[in-house]
């Protein structure tokens, strides 16, 4: 007889319930279902929760950074630099607005840029730097806000997986030129899809509220709350990457539940680390010395003598029935990429080879934690 089969243990479920399902139906009961009252009630909390002076809402953290870089006016001729150890949209975005991607290398330990690294590839044609807050771990935005500000570069931090992370006691994005934030279900508060730009310069705000909307100087909302018609122009060639008000009704509800799910995850992450503390060969991400993490990724680097490569490792978590998912990618190593000059990135190659990511989510057990350790334990001493 065999044992019955154990549910499999994913990577990432969202916590999502009956509060974000009523939320959802009452705005499709409301009538209004495009960007409307919800969403400029989510953009006011979720600015509120950041500490920033304006929330725009966007479709996604990729049309987020798509606009932040139009509003910095970049385009043919300029260079930005990004890490190449990063989702691909990072990258992408630059391309976009026509400018040059420069890949800058991270620090082994936190997965980020850092001065020393975007100096390194800084040249007279770089207008900006987007520094990712990787997997959650907040990079050293103080010292790069700084010698940013001397160089004269725009600095644009990368918060898709941030929300609830902190450098110096503070959210991630506090004080940030532009901050770009995403809702998709992989990371921390979900909206299905969806992003947010945020931003303390009014002027910007206003720009980017324009060019999410067509380029329209009058919001379709505020054109239907108007007693008297509103004609509306067209200033500039925009875009449509509106949220819904579907959708800002769900993120409204998760913004409350925020502060549960990072405690929820930094528990787990503990334990995780507690846990693995024996297990030679492998190590856990950590918060930096200068913040803490949310552990929207709790991601554990192999050791080069590792007696399996990490693959071998993916596929015994698979055949254990535990869903973990390869280290974070590099663009420069993508086809999309091929034949783009890049200064070579050994430490960028080595996390994207050798690191895993291991499941964590609200409602996961203690039991089902220790399936995942018992399984990195046979691995570690065959
Ligand atoms: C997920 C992610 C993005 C893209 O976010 P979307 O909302 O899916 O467009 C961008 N940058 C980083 C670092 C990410 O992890």
């Amino acid at each position: 007889m065999s044992a019955p089969a154990l549910a499999r243990i994913p990577v990432m479920i969202p916590w999502l319930g009956a509060e974000e399902a009523q939320a959802a139906a009452d705005a499709v009961l409301s009538g209004w279902v495009a960007q409307g009252p919800r969403v400029a009630a989510f953009e006011a909390a979720f600015a509120e929760r950041v500490g920033a002076g304006h929330g725009i809402a966007v479709s996604s953290c990729t049309t987020a950074l798509h606009l932040a870089l139009v509003a910095l006016d970049l385009g043919p001729g300029d260079e930005v630099i990004v890490p190449s150890l990063s989702f691909i949209a990072t990258a992408n975005a630059v391309r976009y607005v026509g400018a040059e991607p420069v890949f800058a290398e991270v620090d082994l330990t936190t997965g980020n840029v850092t001065a020393a690294t975007v100096d390194a590839v800084r040249t007279e044609r770089t207008r900006a730097v987007i520094a990712v807050h990787q997997g959650g771990v907040p990079a050293d935005v103080h010292s790069l806000r700084d010698r940013c500000a001397g160089w004269g570069l725009a600095l644009v931090e990368d918060a898709a997986c941030a929300i609830g992370s902190t450098v110096g006691g503070s959210s991630v994005g506090r004080g940030a030129l532009l901050a770009a934030w995403s809702f998709h279900p992989r990371k921390v508060v979900t909206t299905g899809e969806g992003g947010m730009i945020t931003t303390d310069d009014a002027q910007w705000a206003q720009r980017l509220r324009r060019l999410r909307e067509h380029g329209m100087n009058a919001s379709a909302a505020q054109r239907h709350a108007a007693t008297t018609p509103v004609l509306e122009s067209y200033l500039e060639v925009g875009f449509n990457y509106r949220m819904t008000d579907i959708q800002a009704a769900v993120g409204l509800v998760q913004l409350g539940k925020l502060d549960e799910m990072v405690a929820r995850r930094r528990a787990l992450a503990a334990r995780y680390d507690a846990l693995l503390r024996d297990v030679p060969g492998l190590r856990p991400v950590r918060d930096p010395a200068h913040g803490r993490s949310n552990f929207q990724s709790y991601w554990v680097l192999l050791a080069e003598d590792f007696p399996v490569g990490r693959d071998e490792v993916l596929a015994a978590l698979s055949a254990a029935g535990v869903s973990a998912r390869r280290g974070i990618m590099a663009a420069h190593l993508e086809p999309a990429y091929a034949g783009h000059p890049h200064i070579p990135l050994p430490v960028t190659e080595r996390i994207s080879r050798d690191s895993l990511i291991l499941p964590v989510f609200h409602t996961m057990t203690e039991e089902q934690q220790d399936r995942v350790v018992a399984v990195l334990r046979e691995q570690a001493a065959p």
